[in-house]
């Protein structure tokens, strides 16, 4: 199979009228299709069981955007079964051709990318550009993923042996779990599911249970391009039950996690342990939370380093897990940074995604508001509130973008992930101790360093210890084949996703020697 090289799929300019009346017609069209019913999908067939979980559009609490089955036990059971069932052929069909169903559902996606991205306006209360961006993403992955698929045979060149006939090929690994989290549902669901299944495994996809739409959508999707039965399964319900399930089924081979660090760490304990009749050591893949800094040193354009500062503090409403939740500024150029800084933030507009003007929309639901509220009320103690601070008055689950200055490097709101619009802003006495400062968290996801100095550049290249650096841009924004993705320390297992050697994790190396 021949196919072009690889390219990022453009993002969309909402400056132009066609765009903006093609998004509006399609938050139209979506609108009509909210509060329906969803099934489980076992098997190729669909299940109906008697609990459901509902997702509801957070900046509207009361619109129910849809409503799922909700899996148990014995549904875990059945979509281990199917899983299996379907493994002996899956695993055999030709890799050209499971590339192939990628790219077929890369044009889906490109096609019905206003529909999805409106999807998850409503659902997760993305702002356009953001929805679109996500969109793009998915599309982005399948056709990475497929690439790299297709160029799986060229690793197999081993050194001769005289007298022999060597190979050495990867083979897929059974029946994994893909356990996805609410704050990218469709493009960090599509990229762990397509990258198992082109490798020839079969998955059960557990999606976020606030987000369980947009991943019913994509499962449909995948499904009407004709995967055999029991390839992909989807499993909604909760995490604590389906999810907990999965992950201790002997049967299951391995676990695809993105979420928090507490369920992940959770996850790790649990997959270690070998159950009766299991034949082989889970593999683990799980990726975290981060505390991304962003350090600005005296050099650094300020203008530049401010704007980029409050694209990734509050990006999505800070709910990125690239979110750059912490400034770390050099102290003689704090005051001028944070004045530029508060001056960026003025110009955000809260309110309802459905509104295109709108760049930060509500916060995904009400245990969120409530735990980002708690940690405000803790900032105040630890540090000077600059702006925001508070709920914004209506019926959706808005919060101010919220600034604290003089933070200390140790407080909890400079350690703990927030998960919300909160930007910590901390003083630090030079360039060396704000890359200090950056790199004293558990985490080491993402982060950004500003600066005109070559040589500071290079310093911090060689000491910014994240997963993901970035220098002189934000700390978000990755674009998948461009800057492989996945963090470092309780970050998580740093799986780079979008990159050359993702694919790895969901295949076993086979050696075969044949004497001549
Ligand atoms: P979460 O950990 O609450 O949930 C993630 C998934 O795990 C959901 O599907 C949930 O139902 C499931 N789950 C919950 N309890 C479980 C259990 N006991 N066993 C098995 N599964 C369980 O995370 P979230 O709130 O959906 O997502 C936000 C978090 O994800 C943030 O911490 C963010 O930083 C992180 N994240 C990381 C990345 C990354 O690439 N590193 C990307 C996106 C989000």
């Amino acid at each position: 199979m021949i196919i072009p090289p690889f390219r990022n799929e453009p993002s969309l300019d909402f400056s132009k009228a066609a765009n903006r009346s093609d998004f509006a017609a399609a938050l139209r069209l979506v609108h009509d299709r909210l509060g329906r019913s969803y099934p489980l999908l076992i098997g190729g067939s669909e299940v109906g069981t008697d609990s459901w979980v509902e997702s509801f559009n957070p900046a509207h609490p009361g619109e129910l955007v849809g409503r799922h089955a909700a899996a148990g036990r014995e549904q875990v059971e059945l979509a281990v079964a199917a899983g299996w069932a379907a493994f002996e052929e899956w695993s055999r069909t030709p890799l050209a051709q499971r590339a192939e169903l990628l790219l077929r559902a890369a044009q889906v996606i490109r096609r019905r990318r206003h529909e999805l991205g409106a999807l998850m306006v409503y659902e997760v209360g993305k702002p356009w550009d953001e929805a679109d961006g996500e969109a793009a993403e998915a599309v982005d992955l399948m056709e990475w993923y497929a690439r790299q698929a297709l160029e799986l045979p060229a690793r197999d060149r081993m050194a001769p042996n005289p007298g022999e006939i060597t190979q050495f090929r990867y083979l897929p690994l059974g029946v994994g779990a893909v356990i996805s989290p609410w704050n990218f549902p469709l493009a960090l669901t599509t990229g762990m599911m397509t990258a198992a299944l082109v490798a020839g495994n079969c998955v059960i996809l557990k999606p976020a249970e606030t987000a369980s739409t947009t991943a019913a959508w994509l499962v449909e999707i995948l499904s009407d391009l004709g995967l055999p039965p029991g390839v992909i399964n989807l499993l909604s319900g909760r995490g604590e039950v389906v999810g907990e399930a999965l992950v201790d089924h002997p049967q299951i081979r391995f676990v695809a996690f993105t979420g928090s660090r507490e369920v992940g760490v959770r996850i790790y304990q649990r997959a270690s342990v070998v159950h009766p009749g299991q034949r082989w050591l889970k593999r683990v893949q799980l990726e975290m939370g981060g505390k991304n800094a962003v350090v600005v040193d005296e050099t650094a354009d300020l203008d530049l380093a401010a704007q980029e500062i409050a694209l990734s503090a509050f990006g999505f409403q800070g709910q990125k897990c690239s979110a750059g939740s912490r400034a770390v500024v050099v102290g003689s150029v704090y005051d001028d940074l944070v004045g530029r800084v508060l001056e960026r933030t003025e110009r955000i507009r809260c309110g309802d995604p459905v509104d295109p003007e709108v760049t930060l929309g509500p916060v995904i639901d009400g245990d969120a508001e409530e735990k980002i509220l708690d940690y405000i009320q803790i900032g105040r103690g630890e540090g000077d509130l600059l702006r925001g601070g508070g709920r914004v008055s209506g019926e959706g689950r808005f919060i101010e973008p919220t600034i604290f200055g003089g933070v200390a490097p140790d407080a909890r709101i400079a350690q703990e992930e927030i998960f919300g619009p909160v930007l910590a802003v901390i003083r630090a006495r030079d360039f060396e101790d704000g890359i200090r400062i950056a790199n004293s968290t558990d985490y080491g996801l993402t982060g950004s360093y500003f600066s005109r100095d070559p040589e500071r550049l290079a310093f911090a290249r060689d000491h910014l210890h994240v997963g993901n650096l970035y220098l002189n841009r934000r700390s978000t924004g990755a674009l998948m084949g461009v800057h492989p993705f996945g963090g470092f320390n309780m970050s998580g297992t740093d799986t780079k996703a979008g990159g050359p050697d993702y694919l790895l994790f969901f295949l076993q190396g086979q050696s075969v020697a044949e004497r001549l």
